[in-house]
């Protein structure tokens, strides 16, 4: 999905400049320098000042108390004695290297335990007399150095992991929105647009003539809330786009984010939620907020079903409680504002059908809009808007790239010009040709093609009869696409391809699908005929058989034996839950059923297969001739069509 193109500002940046914060959070760095800096000097002076030598109790007995040398003891904390020598008596005899300008204390020693020093001191001084004995002073000393080291530095650290932690989440620190700042996680990381500040219009949304009327009207609610209030209408909350990706939601959101002039918050739902509990639920409500304070404001959650997802009974297997706290937020916000607030949410999502149902219900999105893939018209509008800067040769048609390009999202349209730009650069054409878009189609529905791939004879081979099985197979089943051409070049991870205009169809009867299944299985049916042995090359063809059948046998209600019962659930719950809607009978009789399905079908293909065998040997030569047939090729083969009113016989 389309990214919306980052604001420069975002709301959290302009709320921290206008509020004289500091955009870089934490304190300024010049303090922690000076913080450091006397740290050093603490210890540098602890360490400078404490500079009495060491010295045992019996040389300091031996040498300077009973000599009378010591001026007083100061004992420091209940461990270690400091000694002060007599002035007089520094820079002479065992003192000769203390300078007599030394403060002191000149020595030091560990007293073991209070009691036994002074034991100790008093024998010692037995033969001095009283007035001459030492006594000793006790002190307790902070060391204040130590202790801010043995507090504080555990705890810088543990700040400064935190904050390493907190910016790494926030999304690369400074400007990268709401994570710039250590406390901002519960912030809403909503880019704000600005008045003027997205420069898409309506009529860069091409096609979608249903949706625009409704989303304009939006525009015209934040526009001119009167002309609906004076008639006593309510404005709508919320509104719901779904559909396929790259149909142009997010594109959409962005026109309005133009037309409406209006501050608008954009966030995609996966946003929300973090690793952190409980900070989807304050996201939400900081973004109600901040829109609530600039209204009239829109809010868009792009892939709202991130967090909207249908609240499941299986919800304790998984856990989802924060983003189920997070749904409950929006529904509580949603409620909370009254109509007319002049803020209106637009969400999208690919997938309608798993939203809450909560979310869904008038007086939240009120409002659904759908959107789908786009039609014939619609894709040769958005042809148009993606061509327009393209310089274009002489041979382009729309009509043509249009209509071979169903089932394409205006995405994959936008790709496919660009991709026809890149290709006829690559080849210094000064104007994109035809030929360009076809091979960009090309490369977009099947991959890059592969010429350099090494596949053998005997593998080409294969590979050519498996596609002119489909080929075949299409061509003689009237409810089968329209085959445009047949490759063997390997693409992408595929050998070989064939190239269908599919019926744009809204609904498929069953012989429809039946039709369609015998055309996919065509490919295994050839290789069946023609070499006796199928290979591992059906895989895709067989997974999308197998899923057909069973939506044929479950969900579309297209098989007598089951009857009108469908087990399809709109709602996902089943999906969650672990159990099936069904017993274990009919769980036997659909695969049976599915399993009966595949083979008639696979009995049927080979048997029109075998009819036709000179047409597909005929289409398989030319395929390890030519590499790629088109469809003139396939008409000089097969002959017409078979008329759509012709019935072929459906065998079940
Ligand atoms: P979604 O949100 O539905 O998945 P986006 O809005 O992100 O799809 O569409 C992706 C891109 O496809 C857009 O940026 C735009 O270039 C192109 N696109 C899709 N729909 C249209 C459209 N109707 N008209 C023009 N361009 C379209």
């Amino acid at each position: 999905m389309a990214e919306f193109r980052q604001n420069n500002e975002d709301s959290d940046q302009q709320q921290s400049s206008s509020g004289g914060r500091r955009p870089g959070g934490g304190f300024p760095s010049w303090l922690l320098w000076v913080v450091a800096a006397i740290m050093v000097g603490q210890i540098f002076f602890y360490f400078n000042s404490n500079n009495a030598r060491e010295i045992s109790w019996s040389s300091f007995k031996r040498e300077m108390l009973v000599s009378q040398d010591v001026d007083k003891i100061t004992v420091v904390n209940k461990e270690v004695a400091e000694i002060y020598i007599k002035k007089e008596k520094l820079g002479q005899g065992p003192y000769a290297s203390i300078k007599p300008s030394e403060a002191g204390p000149h020595y030091k020693f560990n007293i073991g335990s209070i009691e036994s020093f002074e034991k100790e001191l008093d024998e010692a001084q037995q033969d001095i007399s009283p007035e001459n004995r030492i006594e000793v002073e006790y002190v307790n000393r902070t060391n204040w150095t130590g202790s801010i080291l043995a507090w504080v530095l555990p705890l810088v650290i543990i700040i400064a992991i935190w904050m390493f932690i907190l910016r790494r989440m926030g999304g690369g620190g400074v400007g990268g929105g709401a994570g710039g700042n250590i406390f901002d996680f519960g912030k809403s990381r909503a880019k704000l647009f600005e008045k003027g500040q997205s420069n898409v219009t309506f009529d860069d949304v091409a096609g979608l003539e249903e949706v625009k009327v409704e989303v304009k009207e939006v525009v015209d609610f934040l526009k001119n809330p009167s002309r609906y209030t004076r008639l006593g209408a309510k404005i709508p909350k919320g509104v719901l786009l779904v559909g396929p990706p790259g149909t142009g939601k997010t594109l959409l959101a962005r026109a309005v984010a133009g037309e409406a002039s209006v501050p608008f918050y954009s966030i995609s739902g996966s946003e929300f939620v973090e690793m952190f509990v409980g900070v989807g639920a304050s996201r939400v409500r900081d973004l109600f907020q901040k829109a609530k304070q600039n209204s009239p404001s829109i809010i868009f959650i792009d892939e709202i079903d991130a967090i909207g997802r249908s609240r499941g009974k299986a919800v304790s297997l998984q856990s989802n409680d924060e983003r189920e706290n997070t749904l409950n937020q929006i529904l509580t916000e949603m409620d909370g504002f009254g109509t007319n607030t002049g803020v209106i949410v637009l969400a999208a999502t690919n997938r309608g059908d798993i939203l809450d149902r909560a979310l869904l219900r008038p007086g939240r999105f009120d409002r659904q809009i759908y959107l789908e893939l786009p039609t014939l018209k619609e894709r040769k509008a958005i042809f148009l808007v993606h061509t327009k800067g393209l310089k274009l040769g002489n041979d382009i048609d729309l009509e043509v790239l249009s209509a071979q390009t169903p089932g394409f999202s205006g995405a994959d349209i936008a790709n496919v010009c660009n991709e026809a730009a890149l290709i006829a650069a690559r080849q210094d054409k000064n104007a994109i040709e035809m030929k360009d878009f076809y091979d960009a189609t090309d490369r977009i529905i099947a991959g890059l093609e592969k010429k350099s791939k090494i596949i053998s004879e005997g593998e080409k081979k294969v590979i050519a009869y498996h596609e002119a099985g489909h080929a075949t197979a299409s061509w003689y089943l009237k409810n089968a696409d329209t085959l445009l051409k047949v490759s063997i070049v390997p693409r992408g991870r595929s050998l070989g391809a064939a190239w269908y205009l599919p019926q744009e169809n809204v609904i498929y009867n069953k012989n429809q699908f039946l039709d369609r299944l015998c055309a996919a299985l065509g490919g295994r049916a050839a290789e069946d005929v023609v070499f006796g042995q199928v290979s591992s090359g059906a895989l895709d063809d067989l997974e999308k058989v197998t899923k057909q059948a069973y939506m044929m046998v479950a969900y579309y209600g297209l098989n007598e034996e089951l009857g009108n019962i469908s087990f399809y659930d709109s709602t996902g719950q089943y999906e969650q839950s672990l159990h099936r809607p069904y017993s274990e009978a009919t769980a036997e009789k659909i695969d049976e059923e599915v399993r009966k399905l595949v083979e008639n079908a696979y009995q049927r293909t080979k048997k029109l297969l075998q009819d036709h065998r000179t047409e597909l040997e005929a289409l398989a030569h030319l395929l390890l001739q030519k590499e790629v047939v088109f469809q003139k090729d396939l008409e000089t083969i097969f002959g017409e069509r078979p008329k759509e009113e012709e019935e072929v016989p459906v065998s079940q």
